[in-house]
């Protein structure tokens, strides 16, 4: 298979899949092939830079910790002064605090009271837990059964100096900011945010405050698209509702492939509407309609309008959920230079209720993912599947991910499942 496919449409009919039974796993694949990352650059402050990707390497400019330095609250000593077994006595000759070190240095017998995080005193090597000592005034008797360098954190034991702190391509979480912040760098290089537009089409779809008339429903695609947009750090360009018209159509994808890096519209890509939406959308690029192997969420167009990506989704509210995480977020992410992109983290656990499923296609149910009595983690599913049904998105944490192959699931049976907490 050729690794640069000059041609999305050339593709389509000439690589070796069934553009009517397209298996999941091909079309990601196929899709992966198309994707750039952007590549302009910009300053952020550390906070600002919360969710968004990394442009350059962080090497550390110091050692962390930059001293060696105390792990617990306790008294400083050299090793060679405590006896094998025996108890040994020690002077206190003063203390180290965390950002008020001890100036002197330990001598013979002596030790330090010392506490976490203060730098160890020169000539100590040890510390000893205040748990495992008797004082005595100013003098502390310390039992046997200690190993040198005990309790002790070494200057540069985190990173040191000139080592690569964070990679680019990396998002950053909190713990990244924090980890930025320790090693006191304020500002990174971070890629712009990913442009997204999308709209919603359909001459049934009203929005929100319109008083609906016979047959006409809210628009909610255009708010999970928001929400799950939002989530990946896009920056997102809703661009309303377009009636099931070709001149308002071909407007709308022109601007919208002109606004944006990623253009994702919902609804008239299934059979009848698709064929007009088609010959529109090969006049102004290329792309490919393609029947996947799953449900929800069957038909689906990828391509390109111009320079922007196009994901033609679903018109079904699960299904432009469920298309959106198994195709869309992981190019995003690519889109937006994460490097690597993270795979969802999927595992089995048993499923307590009787799953429907014909073989044939991967199914992506909605399942509650909880604890049994016992304390074991157990999925059963929602109620009803249907693709339309956007409270079965609303009561999952999790997809319950059925194979291909797999028929019905009886009770007890390991199934696979996709935690949606922290990326829906
Ligand atoms: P379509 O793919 O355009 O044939 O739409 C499939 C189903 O999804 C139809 O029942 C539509 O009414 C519904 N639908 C399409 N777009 C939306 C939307 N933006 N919000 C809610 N439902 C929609
Ligand atoms: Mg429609």
């Amino acid at each position: 298979m050729n690794d640069q496919p000059q041609s999305l449409r050339q593709l389509s009919c000439a690589d070796d899949f069934d553009p009517n039974s397209m298996p999941v796993d091909k079309a990601r694949e196929v899709i992966a092939r198309f994707l750039s990352p952007v590549t302009t650059i910009e300053r952020a402050h550390i906070r600002a830079a919360l969710g968004r990707v990394l442009a350059q390497d962080v090497i550390s400019p110091l050692d962390v910790p930059a001293h060696d330095n105390s792990a617990m609250d306790g008294y400083a000593v050299r090793f060679a002064d405590l006896s094998g077994d025996g108890p040994a006595t020690f002077k206190v000759t003063g203390t180290a605090l965390a950002g008020a070190p001890f100036k002197g240095t330990l001598k013979a017998d002596e030790c330090v009271r010392i506490m976490t995080g203060a730098v160890v005193p020169q000539g100590a090597d040890t510390i000893v837990m205040q748990e495992r000592v008797e004082v005595r005034g100013d003098q502390v008797m310390i039992g046997g059964g200690h190993r040198k360098g005990q309790s002790l954190r070494r200057a540069g034991e985190d990173l040191k100096a000139g080592q690569t702190a964070l990679k680019r391509g990396q998002v950053l979480r909190p713990a990244e900011i924090g980890l930025i912040a320790s090693l006191g760098i304020g500002e990174v290089t971070v890629y712009r945010r990913l442009r997204v537009a999308f709209f919603s089409t359909g001459d049934e779809l009203i929005s929100i405050g319109a008083v609906p008339q016979e047959g006409q429903i809210y628009d909610s695609n255009r708010y999970t698209l928001y929400g799950m947009l939002a989530r990946l750090g896009c920056e997102a360009i809703d661009m309303g509702v377009v009636r099931d018209d070709p001149k308002l159509l071909e407007d709308a994808f022109s601007e919208a492939a002109a606004a944006a890096d990623v253009v994702i519209t919902s609804g008239g890509v299934s059979v009848g509407e698709a064929d007009f939406v088609k010959d529109l959308l090969n006049k102004m690029g290329e792309v490919v309609f393609w029947k996947i192997a799953m449900k929800p969420g069957r038909p689906l167009a990828y391509g390109k309008i111009g320079d922007a990506h196009f994901f033609g989704l679903p018109g079904n509210p699960v299904s432009v959920m469920v298309t959106f995480y198994q195709f869309v977020r992981d190019a995003l992410l690519k889109l937006s230079g994460r490097d690597p992109v993270p795979p969802l983290p999927a595992f089995k656990v048993p499923c307590t209720s009787t799953l429907k499923k014909a073989p044939g296609r991967t199914e992506f149910q909605r399942g509650v993912l909880a604890q049994n009595a016992a304390g074991n983690w157990n999925v059963r599913v929602t109620g009803d599947q249907g693709s339309g049904i956007l409270r079965s998105m609303s009561e999952a944490n999790c997809f319950i991910i059925l194979p291909t192959e797999q028929g019905n699931v009886a009770p007890g049976t390991l199934v696979e499942v996709q935690v949606m907490e922290g990326v829906v």
